[in-house]
């Protein structure tokens, strides 16, 4: 059985996993249009302890825009102005389009993805919390749900227990279960944020899609039976009635174009390219590319109260990567429609630098996102005559805020506020800073999952694409539900679930 996997990040990496141990007769080829940024594929640049070398893998990560970006405090980065759009991207990412008119007008100006091999998990901050009533799709049964969830943890190696407990991390938790435990459901209380990170001996090890794959993400590969092909972009699928039959493939480096064919094929583009692909290859479903949403932040820092802190007697706490621990507030739809974090400044995706010494006045981030509203409308849709800078059809994003939006909004605000009040005093002012759309990178519904092919979905819940036997989707884009917690987990257990069902037709 050949299978063809398309995007090695995170949930690449998951369908790879689960299918080359599910069964010994699968040959898997991987293609990622991106760089190869060490000898282990999908290896978190957070590992790395030189800057410099975290930095030069952070460019080449970036497509069109391979260049450091300024770094900016997060009062600089709320108030971008049109024009400013080069302002918004996080390292390791770049902007949908470098046309900073074009992202202006789409609503979403800080629309990223990353290219490279391990795509955005080799960037990311490793938050994996599991979603909370409200947030977990209706159609999938919650024992199957759970299940997936476990394995996903187990594959992430997800952990509660990443930081040391420390005074100060006492005292946060404290404070927060003061004001949110009551309202918050047994199983739900205050926690700390598992992380998709393990400790060995000193050093934390943090997850990206190398942790997934395993022995296979080793130099060279270390099975015949994976291959993983890097700078090499799927151009298009090639499809005969209801079956995908291979992909056009093309080697960045030497333009060398070529097809191969494919038993099984599963497209984990990230959640504005799977659907950019599709649509390249003249799948276009109704619900490709709509009910695009993601996570509507708030972002605060807040001073810590030095009785909060004095009193456990704790000052000379100091991580070497400054964190001291980062905490959930979670969600659930009844009692706390918002996801709360709670960390310290270096994993916070905004720099809170403002001149001050974070560690010596026990300053915190707080980000708070509520759901957004899900509208056909808000969408990610491509042309058929304008190309991208990899030479896919270009993409143009249309998203707005509803009534219904800004009330979220203001609601997770005042409740992020009760937050602040109970642990100091706010640094940039009473308001939270609300960041331009885009920023969290958590993109989802861009090709849904659905209970039934009714034209508002893009595949089933076994992420199997409408009208297809044999091609499957995956990443945040298929998650259907309005959340907001950090997507990764969800999607990697979706995967899970989704190459448990393939491994059925050997
Ligand atoms: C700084 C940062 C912090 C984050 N923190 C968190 C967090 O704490 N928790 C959380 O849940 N999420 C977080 N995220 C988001 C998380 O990284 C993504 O949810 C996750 O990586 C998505 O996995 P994926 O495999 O679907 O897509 P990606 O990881 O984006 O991988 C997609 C890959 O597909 C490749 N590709 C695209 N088109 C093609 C094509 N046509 N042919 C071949 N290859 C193609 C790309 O090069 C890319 O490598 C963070 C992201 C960043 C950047």
């Amino acid at each position: 059985m050949k299978i063809l996997i398309i995007g090695s990040g995170p949930v690449g990496a998951a369908f790879a996993r689960v299918l080359w141990e599910g069964n010994q007769s699968s040959r898997i080829l991987m293609v990622d249009a991106g760089p190869s940024l060490g000898s282990r594929a999908g290896l978190n640049l957070k590992n790395l302890s030189s800057a410099a070398e975290r930095s030069a893998a952070q460019i080449r990560s970036q497509g069109p825009a391979r260049w450091p970006y300024p770094s900016l405090s997060i009062h600089e980065r709320a108030a971008t102005k049109p024009g400013q759009f080069g302002r918004l991207a996080r390292p390791g990412t770049h902007l949908v389009t470098l046309d900073e008119e074009e992202l202006a007008a789409s609503g979403m100006p800080a629309a990223a993805m990353s290219t490279n091999v391990g795509g955005m998990g080799a960037h990311w901050t490793c938050a994996c919390p599991r979603p909370g009533a409200g947030e977990r799709i209706s159609f999938i049964p919650g024992s199957e749900m759970d299940a997936a969830f476990d394995e996903a943890e187990r594959l992430l190696s997800v952990s509660s227990e990443v930081f040391p407990a420390t005074p100060e991390g006492e005292a946060i938790q404290n404070a927060l279960a003061g004001v949110f435990n009551a309202r918050l459901p047994a199983a739900r209380k205050i926690r700390r944020m598992p992380l998709a990170c393990r400790v060995e001996g000193e050093e934390r090890i943090w997850s990206g899609p190398d942790t997934i794959l395993g022995p296979l993400a080793a130099e060279a590969g270390a099975s015949e039976r994976f291959e993983l092909r890097s700078e090499t972009i799927c151009r298009r699928l090639m499809t005969r009635n209801d079956r995908a039959t291979g992909a056009l493939l093309e080697h960045f480096p030497t333009h060398e174009k070529y097809e191969t064919e494919a038993d099984i094929i599963v497209v984990a583009a990230d959640s504005l390219r799977t659907p950019q692909l599709l649509w390249a290859s003249g799948i276009r479903p109704r619900a490709l590319g709509h009910y695009l949403n993601d996570h509507m932040w708030t972002f605060a820092a807040v001073s810590l109260y030095p009785e909060l802190v004095s009193s456990r007697g704790a000052s000379a706490y100091r991580s070497a990567d400054n964190t001291i621990g980062i905490f959930q507030v979670p969600f659930d739809a009844s009692s706390h429609p918002f996801h709360g974090q709670v960390m310290h400044m270096d994993v916070s995706p905004l720099s809170m630098d403002d001149g001050s010494a974070p560690e010596a006045r026990h300053v915190v981030g707080t980000g708070w996102s509520g759901t957004k509203e899900l509208r056909y409308e808000d969408c990610v849709c491509f042309s058929d005559s304008r190309m991208d800078f990899m030479g896919m059809p270009a993409m143009g994003i249309q998203y707005q805020f509803t009534a219904a939006d800004r009330a979220s909004i203001e609601a997770a605000a005042r409740d992020q506020a009760e937050a602040t009040v109970a642990l100091g005093t706010p640094v940039f002012g009473e308001r939270p800073i609300l960041v331009p759309c885009g920023t969290s990178l958590h993109y989802q519904g861009s090709i849904r999952m659905g209970e039934r092919d009714d034209g508002d979905s893009v595949c089933d819940s076994r992420s199997r694409v409408w009208g297809f036997g044999n091609l499957f989707v995956g990443g945040n884009g298929v998650i259907p539900t309005a959340t907001a917690c950090n997507p990764t987990l969800t999607s990697v257990a979706l995967a899970i679930r989704s190459a448990h069902h393939i491994l059925g037709f050997f």
